[in-house]
């Protein structure tokens, strides 16, 4: 399970609209474009699901980490 700020602070890559957790807990789907996103060991990977390839790959991951990491540090 996400903890909820967590939640609270995500938005849909596609559509920034709000992010749920499936029941599931595995992935979240977005309320607004219904895109799902999984969530891989407990980390949500926000990554636009049309772009084709279906394997996650590393560098475009961590790549995606730093980027947040930045907007975070930015907004503090
Ligand atoms: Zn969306």
């Amino acid at each position: 399970m996400l903890p909820p700020e967590l939640l609270h602070i995500l938005a849909c890559p596609s559509c920034k609209g709000k992010l749920v957790q499936n029941s599931d807990g595995h992935s979240l789907l977005c309320s607004t474009c219904d895109d799902s996103y999984p969530v891989v060991e407990g980390i949500p990977v926000l990554l636009p699901v049309r772009t084709g390839t279906a394997s996650c790959d590393t560098t475009t991951y961590s790549s995606s980490n730093k980027h947040k990491a930045t907007t975070t540090n930015a907004r503090i």
